[in-house]
């Protein structure tokens, strides 16, 4: 429909003559000279109209209406960029409404409410452009990182028969004549398929329906899971940290200009992560005087003081207390050498077998990114672990029968897509890293 050229590539067509489109950001009008800075989404350049055209001179235009612009790039020792754009004609594609209800140059920065509201707008703001730049270049390599390194994408359902992790937490939507539930998390679905393709990958929405209130939380989130088979928790906290680190580097490269722009130096963690066990952490807080007790867990202020007492950017806390992590999670075997040895070796204490999981989260920035376990592939000791959470197996049985038909010992985790987003842009609410947020007031836009 339009034969345009980018801004940036006007740069390198000094002289020809080439249309720009895109949206005016601001106007200039001085006596002898109309400057109109033109923007695109590879950046801006600054359009110089003569007053011998006396229509363009006068032409109405106002912040963030549509034009397109044909004229020369030309090379200019003032202008930032080293060149200006001199317009032989303008068109007026489509006005905007004029005044902008929110302040796009970002001058006296609206409030997040009224952003939100207008969404649309707000992700022409430089700083929120840049978010959601980063936040794609995350995603763009958490996606190539793991296709690249023999990882089968796929697509869970989002509407459910039935809880997938047994909690109360669950969206209940009308299905014909019963009722379904929005997932939680695509937890037996990345099983099933991992069982059969070995090593499969997802990126998907999740609904909590927790009336949460935190900087931290969203009722809809997206999820960046993994599931292997032949593997277990430290198999894939290998994979886990390798991935974080490729997808930082990835941003640090590929949006450098927008890491800039927010103030931000992002410090590649060193691999491999530090690992401490839940007891450490729990043994480390309360000689800081915190009141916490084992069995408990962390709250966001905690997490914020064991990422300091650690000393480590990125860390995993792993082997944590049954009780505290879904029945799936699979528990150490005292009766097994490797596994006795390990808890005599790390707790002096093979009893601790009976206590803690083989579950682990990933603490980023202060904050948990993720969380993962080796899950039980035998039905029996899922049955058995769903009786210990107090649950009927029953109830469960849509679960428990995908293992028994040839299920390899298996792993995974899930990164929260807005949560790292969050760390690597320094963002202090979650719900700038979140395009169209949905929390317990907001449904709009
Ligand atoms: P938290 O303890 O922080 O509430 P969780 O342990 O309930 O999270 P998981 O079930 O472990 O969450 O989900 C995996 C990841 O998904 C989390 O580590 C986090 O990055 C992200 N996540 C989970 N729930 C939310 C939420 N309500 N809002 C934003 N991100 C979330
Ligand atoms: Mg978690």
């Amino acid at each position: 429909m339009f034969d345009r050229t980018y801004i940036e590539d006007a740069k390198a067509s000094v002289g020809q003559t080439i249309t720009l489109a895109g949206w005016v950001s601001r106007t200039r009008d001085l006596k002898k000279i109309r400057f109109i800075v033109l923007r695109d989404k590879t950046g801006d350049i600054q359009v110089v109209v003569k007053p011998d055209n006396e229509q363009l001179f006068n032409l109405d235009l106002g912040r963030e209406d549509v034009i397109t612009v044909t004229g020369r790039a030309v090379e200019s020792n003032v202008a930032k960029a080293g060149v200006e754009f001199q317009a032989d004609s303008i068109e007026v594609i489509n006005k905007s409404a004029q005044p902008l209800p929110v302040d796009i140059m970002e001058n006296k920065k609206s409030d997040l409410d009224t952003r939100l509201n207008y969404r649309f707008l707000d992700f022409r703001a430089p700083t929120t452009n840049a978010i959601f730049r980063i936040q794609n270049a995350l995603l763009t390599a958490f996606r190539n990182y793991l296709s690249g390194n023999g990882y089968m994408e796929f697509q869970p359902p989002c509407i459910i028969g039935s809880a997938s992790e047994g909690g109360a937490d669950l969206f209940s939507i009308p299905y014909f004549e019963k009722m379904a539930f929005l997932a939680q998390s695509p937890q037996l679905y990345k099983q099933m398929c991992a069982i059969s393709f070995e090593k499969v990958f997802t990126i998907t929405p999740i609904w909590r329906a927790e009336k949460f209130n935190t900087p931290t939380h969203l009722n809809e989130v997206r999820q960046m899971d993994i599931e292997q088979v032949f593997s277990d928790d430290e198999t894939v906290m290998g994979v886990l940290e390798n991935t974080l680190v490729h997808m930082l580097k990835e941003a640090k490269e590929k949006t450098a200009e927008q890491l800039k722009l927010l103030g931000r130096e992002l410090d590649i963690p060193e691999l491999p992560f530090r690992r401490i066990t839940y007891t450490e952490s729990i043994q480390m807080l309360q000689d800081e005087g915190e009141s916490i007790l084992w069995g408990d867990d962390f709250t966001k202020t905690q997490e914020k003081l064991l990422t300091e007492l650690v000393g480590k950017e990125a860390f995993f806390l792993k082997d944590w207390p049954g009780a505290q992590k879904a029945f799936y999670a699979m528990p150490y075997n005292k009766e097994n050498e490797v596994d006795a040895k390990y808890l005599e070796e790390t707790y002096g204490d093979v009893e601790m077998g009976d206590k803690v999981v083989r579950a682990f989260d990933c603490l980023y920035s202060g904050i948990e990114i993720s969380s993962g376990t080796m899950r039980i592939h035998m039905p029996e000791l899922l049955r058995e672990r769903i009786r210990y959470k107090g649950l009927n197996p029953d109830n469960f049985e849509y679960y428990t029968g995908a293992f028994a038909y040839g299920a390899p010992p298996h792993a995974g985790w899930s990164i929260g897509l807005e949560r790292i987003t969050m760390t690597v842009t320094g963002m202090s609410n979650i719900r700038e890293c979140c395009m169209f947020p949905r929390d317990r007031d907001r449904l709009v836009p």
